[in-house]
């Protein structure tokens, strides 16, 4: 009869989750346990002591709108700034209204940057043909949630020496999530930033709301990594009255950063339309979580 049964469980088991043996040999850096302070500038620096907050739109989609949000965000002294230029759809439905910004949308951060030396840029990366290119405008290269294991382009990302903001795939294990980390790694690059963004649930309690953030998730890698765990709200809940509250939840839970996405008018965002906040919500978001971070020990920055 055919086996049905491992016999030695004791190392083969194909866990999901993370065991012994994967923090000694498979995710040993990952795990390795070292105080880590990834500095982005001098005043923008992902510790223990910190939670940067990471705001823009979903994607640079004009001149104007990038000009607005980075004016409004650096008067509230938010120097990280997402400037999205190459967007991975769930479709492959590409129209003039939904079309990246490209290497055009890159010149206009360039333009901006000029203005406002104090600001970084936080840009997605979806193509190794890009990296070059999009290594001259961004201080931080992110690699989304659907590119998690495109181990190829981990690794030349990995190679430019920038930061790198490593989302976990929706459907993720923290396992795979680490193991993918380590591709980066091993390349020697640890200016790694690892952030949850939501997983995939059969149910999420609202029809909009695709994904759940998992807020267990920065609680257990934050007990095994000493990389910063960020957390990303607004693409989990796909919902902008839910934003606040889950950001005060994932600084509660230990979070070292936040992603909110932020627009002047969200129903005109040509991507995602329900999930960025506007600017009153975005301020009134700022304040409470630094009347939250206070106790904790931690500075909003
Ligand atoms: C994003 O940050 O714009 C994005 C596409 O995120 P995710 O990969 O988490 O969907
Ligand atoms: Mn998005």
């Amino acid at each position: 009869m055919k086996k049905l049964f491992i016999k030695d469980l004791s190392n083969k088991f194909p866990s999901k989750d993370i065991t012994e043996e994967d923090i000694i040999f498979k995710i040993k850096k990952v795990c390795s346990r070292k105080n880590r302070r990834i500095k982005i500038k001098d005043n923008i620096i992902f510790d223990k002591k910190n939670i940067p907050i990471i705001a823009g739109p979903n994607g640079v989609d004009s001149d104007s709108l990038f000009q607005d949000v980075v004016n409004f965000l650096t008067k509230l002294n938010v120097k990280l700034i997402r400037g999205h230029v190459f967007k991975p759809l769930t479709f492959p439905y590409r129209s003039k209204m939904y079309d990246d910004s490209g290497i055009q949308g890159l010149k206009w951060i360039d333009q901006v940057k000029k203005q406002n030396k104090q600001i970084a840029i936080v840009s997605e990366i979806t193509e190794i043909q890009y990296i070059e290119r999009l290594a001259q405008t961004a201080d931080i290269l992110q690699i989304g949630s659907r590119n998690m294991q495109n181990l190829e382009l981990l690794r030349e990302v990995a190679k430019t020496g920038k930061p790198i903001i490593l989302k976990r795939h929706f459907g993720a294990s923290l396992r795979d999530w680490f193991g993918a980390a380590e591709h980066i790694l091993v390349e020697g690059n640890e200016n790694l930033i690892l952030c949850e963004r939501g997983v995939s649930a059969p149910h999420t309690h609202r029809v909009t709301s695709r994904f759940m953030l998992d807020i267990q998730a920065i609680v257990a890698a934050n007990e095994l990594t000493t990389f910063p765990i960020i957390s990303d709200p607004s693409h989990a809940s796909f919902w902008a009255p839910w934003v606040e509250k889950l950001a005060l939840a994932s600084v509660a839970g230990g979070c070292d950063g936040l992603i909110i996405e932020v627009h002047p008018n969200p129903s005109k965002s040509k991507v995602d339309p329900l999930q960025p906040l506007n600017f009153k919500q975005f301020k009134s978001l700022i304040l409470k979580l630094k009347k939250i971070s206070k106790p904790l020990s931690r500075k909003i920055i």
